[in-house]
């Protein structure tokens, strides 16, 4: 059976690369964006009854990784990239059918926009369906996972000065918690597990408008350098 799916709307994002983006929802809370509904569900009668909802489920398109044939095992970042797994036991981006799923947190709504927050998607992301998270159905206190028990270790973020100041005075401009969402999503340690970073070695990627860039003084540490426009 073939069926047809169209996007309800998309997400405009904080993240505008694939790179530094936590691998799971609610990781970095600081990670906002607001979902664009289009014709006929920008309509506010698509939304009647959701402000009693604290958090949804989005299903959506990985519309940056998809591919014509389908990978049956996957190599997922969490196992340090050299694993291989079947692609049914992962949240791996490469699927069958590229549908990806998170639970956000609904901060606002508006007329034809949902205001998200904990986002784990990438700007302009194709949203497929909302549903609101139930909890006494969705949260399983007896679950396992024994490939991702728990959240990955954070890794310690550290400031030069400038980028600090560079971080707060972008922040403001844009009226986005920008210093706190730098900190949860290098707090992730973004750079493939295979990588010994050395200290020379910079690294950047593209929040909002700005561009961050940072190092690894020691494979343990990072050090944000610098927080500025994007090209
Ligand atoms: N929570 C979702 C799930 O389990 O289906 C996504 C998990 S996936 C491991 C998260 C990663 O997907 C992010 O770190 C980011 O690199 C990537 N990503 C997010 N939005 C994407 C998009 N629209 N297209 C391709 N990759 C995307």
């Amino acid at each position: 059976m073939n069926h047809t799916v169209s996007p309800i709307g998309y997400l405009r994002s904080c993240f505008q690369e694939k790179f530094a983006i936590p691998r799971q929802p609610r990781l970095a809370p600081a990670a906002r964006g607001v979902l664009e509904l289009v014709p006929p569900f920008d309509q506010a009668h698509a939304l009647e009854g959701l402000e009693q909802v604290s958090h949804v489920w989005l299903l959506f398109l990985f519309h940056q990784a998809l591919e014509s044939q389908p990978r049956l095992r996957v190599r997922p970042p969490r196992l340090g990239g050299n694993q291989m797994v079947g692609v049914f036991a992962t949240r791996s981006t490469h699927r069958p059918n590229g549908i990806g799923q998170s639970v956000v947190k609904l901060d606002a709504i508006e007329p034809g926009r949902l205001w998200l927050s904990g986002i784990d998607l990438l700007d302009g992301t194709p949203i497929l369906d909302i549903k609101p998270y139930v909890p006494y159905a969705d949260a399983i206190a007896e679950a396992s996972n024994g490939m991702a028990a728990e959240a990955p270790d954070a890794i310690a973020v550290e400031w030069s000065e400038q980028a600090l100041q560079q971080a707060r005075q972008h922040g403001q401009r844009l009226g986005e918690p920008l210093a706190e969402l730098i900190e949860q999503c290098l707090a992730q340690d973004p750079r493939p597990a295979y990588q010994t970073p050395t200290p020379e070695r910079r690294y950047g990627t593209r929040l909002w408008d700005v561009e961050v860039r940072w190092h690894y003084p020691s494979p343990e540490c990072i050090r944000v350098l610098e927080v500025v426009p994007a090209a």
